[in-house]
């Protein structure tokens, strides 16, 4: 069965696209199981390019822990880039996995990741170059793979819900094995099938769903050292974060009312220094990677970081590997620990205000003492840091121009502090992004500031900005940030607008250079669909189209 699928590429095929490596598999610590010796085949399918998947730390996970199963093969699968959909599309090659080169069409289960709403369509492209139906209703019959969806995305599942049939709500870990187990066992019938499945804590069957009924996140109780891949895949080209990462913390303790991440990765849990130790020794020895990141949503929050960092760049600065923390919330203490200044001074001096005046910090519960971020400031410029950057918000409930020109003055008043210490100038790096009222968020049924009123925030940022020299800001795009919100927002109507951009040509529409604003205005013309409906402030007694799922625990 095997050898009579496998896809073999045309010898000049993959000369003829960027980045061959992206599809070709074979990287050290990959799995290629027997196709044949397994009873359930996986397909983790990602659904953007090889270098943002394989940068994943969840996708790893899963993938260590499907194929510890011996009955179950788990492969990868990536979003082709357009060359090369259009290379295999010519060819009449079906999309492949990366192990054993098969079609998708030929596996039991594919598991697609959803961390950011612009890669919906991507889906698409996958099932269509594997001549899979895009509504589950057409997948009943005919023997298609289950397709499932996990991810941050998924605590408002239901702008897929026409798409998807499975939707993992939360920690994937076990319900993964449990769905595969299932499968397994009821595989001639899959009506059955997907009712006993559906009975699994955190799964969510919109076919099976009765009216009223809550789905509830999955929890997994404790991180455990055994789920964890210390043998991670080591690619070829290099991925967006080409370094050893090691979650030391899930959840967050904080309770910023913007945040949705809170929501989806709570309760808190730790992993405790000696693991965190065990772990990067074990994946040093098995990666030879020369760069540690602990990851975590507020580095800070966890118990002891500073013990921590001193401990592992102890064990691990002799062998020349850098430890560092992409998320760390500097306090003065922690700049006076000589190993810690070289893991922060690796990433970088950064912090996130997200509002530039006491009011705003106030309203939206963000926690920022400015005289003590001044200290650590003072301290930092000299010891030599050039370097800052800063992460603001604009488009907040009940946001003043007042609280957007304080942004200004909040970099600015950096910059005096900087002259106090040094001449030398400091860059300082402002990120705008714009307020999304998220789900399962405080500000969940807030109204999202509409596109001309973000434009005119952006500009006055930006005419003000220019008072401070070395001030740069950047700003995330305003119609991609209306369309993540529309999503994140959405229901079940945006199923065929997915469908429809995706037919016009939407891909890759997390990516500035194929995005393409034009297409989605007509699409949701075609569909009737007013984006407005998305955007606009929620009655206390309107149900919300995610009120049925709940992530709070
Ligand atoms: S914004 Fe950061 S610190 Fe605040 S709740 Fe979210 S993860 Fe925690």
């Amino acid at each position: 069965m095997s050898n009579m699928n496998r896809v073999r590429l045309p010898e000049d095929l993959l000369l003829s696209v960027r980045k061959p490596a992206r599809y070709i598999g074979c990287e050290a610590n990959s799995i290629t199981k027997d196709w044949d010796k397994v009873r359930v085949r996986f397909c983790l399918c990602f659904p953007d390019l090889y270098e943002i998947g394989m940068s994943n730390l969840g996708i790893k996970i899963l993938y260590h822990i499907l194929n510890r199963q011996e009955w179950i093969l788990c492969e990868r699968s990536f979003t082709p880039w357009i060359d090369m959909e259009k290379a295999i599309r010519d060819n009449n090659i079906p999309l492949f996995s990366l192990e054993n080169k098969m079609p998708l069409r030929c596996f039991d289960i594919l598991g697609f990741s959803f961390s950011y709403e612009l890669s919906y369509t991507n889906m698409l492209t996958m099932l269509d170059l594997s001549g899979i139906p895009f509504l589950s209703a057409q997948r009943d019959e005919g023997g298609y793979p289950l397709i499932i969806a996990g991810g941050s995305c998924v605590v408002n599942p239901e702008p897929l819900s026409d798409l998807v049939d499975i939707f993992v709500i939360g920690d994937g870990e076990e319900p993964v094995v449990e769905i595969s187990r299932i499968y397994d066992e009821y595989r001639s019938d899959r009506a059955l099938m997907m009712r006993e499945i559906s009975r699994i804590e955190g799964v969510y069957i919109p076919a099976l769903h009765v009216r009223g009924s809550k789905v509830v996140k999955r929890v997994t109780r404790e991180l455990k050292e055994s789920d964890f891949p210390t043998k991670p895949i080591t690619p070829y080209i290099e991925p967006v974060h080409n370094r050893i990462t090691v979650e030391i913390m899930r959840g967050c303790p904080n309770n910023c009312y913007f945040c949705q991440a809170r929501s989806v990765y709570g309760p808190v849990r730790l992993r405790d220094r000696a693991q965190v130790a065990a772990l990067v020794r074990e994946s040093y020895r098995n990666t030879g990677l020369d760069e540690v990141s602990l990851l975590s949503l507020s580095s800070a929050s966890y118990p002891g970081i500073e013990k921590l960092i001193s401990e592992l760049t102890g064990l691990f600065l002799p062998l020349g590997v850098g430890i560092s923390l992409p998320s760390l919330r500097i306090e003065e203490s922690t700049l006076g620990i000589p190993s810690l200044v070289s893991a922060i001074k690796k990433s970088g001096l950064t912090f996130a205000p997200e509002a530039g005046t006491d009011r705003m910090l106030k309203k939206i519960n963000k926690n920022i003492e400015k005289e003590k971020l001044f200290a650590v400031l003072r301290q930092a410029f000299s010891k030599g840091w050039r370097r800052v950057k800063l992460y603001f918000m604009i488009g907040l409930p009940g946001e003043t121009d007042e609280d957007v020109e304080g942004i200004i003055d909040f970099a600015g008043s950096i910059d005096s502090v900087r002259r106090e210490i040094s001449r030398r100038p400091v860059d300082i790096v402002a990120s705008i992004s714009s307020f999304i009222p998220k789900p399962h968020t405080f500000f969940e049924r807030q109204a999202m500031a509409g596109s001309f009123e973000l434009s005119r925030k952006q500009a006055m940022l930006l005419a003000a900005s220019k008072k401070i020299k070395h001030l740069k800001l950047k700003f995330s795009d305003v119609n991609t940030s209306v369309l993540e919100a529309v999503f994140s927002r959405g229901d079940k109507d945006l199923g065929r607008l997915i469908v429809s951009a995706w037919q016009k040509g939407a891909r890759f529409d997390a990516w500035s250079e194929t995005f393409n604003p034009d297409i989605w205005d007509k699409a949701f013309e075609e569909c009737g669909i007013d984006k407005g409906r998305y955007l606009s402030e929620k009655g206390d007694g309107e149900v919300l189209p995610w009120s049925h799922v709940i992530v709070n625990c």
